[in-house]
């Protein structure tokens, strides 16, 4: 059976919604008042629940990874030696390198024996999984935190080695360049585990030649049998 509807009885303030209008006109006002005094604020204009991007910027997590930087080292030499393991590493292909090497007298621009005379980046292609940045032997390519990557054109998302380096100065000069990494330092066996392991190696020969000669004589044994049937 459907329950009957009961008709509730309002009071005539509820039913002519004039005090819940001004109630609703009063909480818009002050919200307006605020944000207006926000705005005239001096410093970050970030109200509780909205960043006023782009005058108000978040930090970005040192592990972030965008547009990509060429490295240099403490000297400010370049450390890209040429060799293609990050082209070789990147999933999207996007990556093309030169090896070359440095011109005479300008030795002292680089860190290594060889150097890359080209690198190119299509950032078009490129899906900032950072393989490339692992895959570097020498950490001469980063992935920075440069995140606002909209070009007017195509050819300008395509990064030669020019913006790459510039990439690296202008997060230099921002104090946003990731620390280095540290190394893992790698636990040398305990004595004992190693010298079991070294006496079974030395053993191993020895009970692989034993094992042979028992095979041999067993066979020897057996020949006699075999002659007889
Ligand atoms: S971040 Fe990944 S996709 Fe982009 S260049 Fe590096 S390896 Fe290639
Ligand atoms: S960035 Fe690193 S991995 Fe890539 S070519 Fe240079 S040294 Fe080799």
């Amino acid at each position: 059976m459907p329950k009957p509807v009961v008709k509730k009885e309002y009071p005539l303030t509820v039913r002519v919604y004039l005090i819940e209008i001004i109630k609703g006109l009063g909480l818009t006002w002050k919200h307006f008042v605020k944000n207006i005094r926000y705005s005239f604020r001096k410093g970050p204009h970030t109200v509780p629940t909205t960043w006023q991007y782009p005058e108000d910027r978040r930090p970005i997590s040192p592990n972030f990874r965008g547009a990509h930087m060429l490295m240099l080292n403490d000297r400010g030499q370049e450390l890209c030696v040429g060799c293609g393991m990050c082209a070789r590493t990147c999933p999207a292909k996007c990556i093309t390198v030169k090896r070359g090497k440095p011109a005479e007298g300008e030795e002292d621009r680089y860190a290594g024996k060889t150097c890359c005379e080209d690198f190119t980046i299509d950032m078009l292609r490129c899906i900032f999984c950072g393989f490339c940045e692992e895959a570097c032997p020498k950490g001469a390519i980063v992935l920075g935190q440069g995140h606002e990557l909209a070009e007017y054109t195509m050819e300008a998302c395509i990064y030669d080695k020019a913006r790459l380096l510039a990439n690296y100065e202008a997060a230099r000069a921002a104090g946003t360049l990731k620390p280095k990494p540290k190394k893992v330092p790698v636990d040398a066996p305990p004595p004992k585990a190693a010298a079991a392991k070294k006496s079974a190696a030395k053993a191993a020969p020895a009970a692989r030649k034993a094992a042979k000669d028992a095979n041999g004589a067993g066979k020897e044994a057996k020949s006699p049998e075999g002659d007889k049937k």
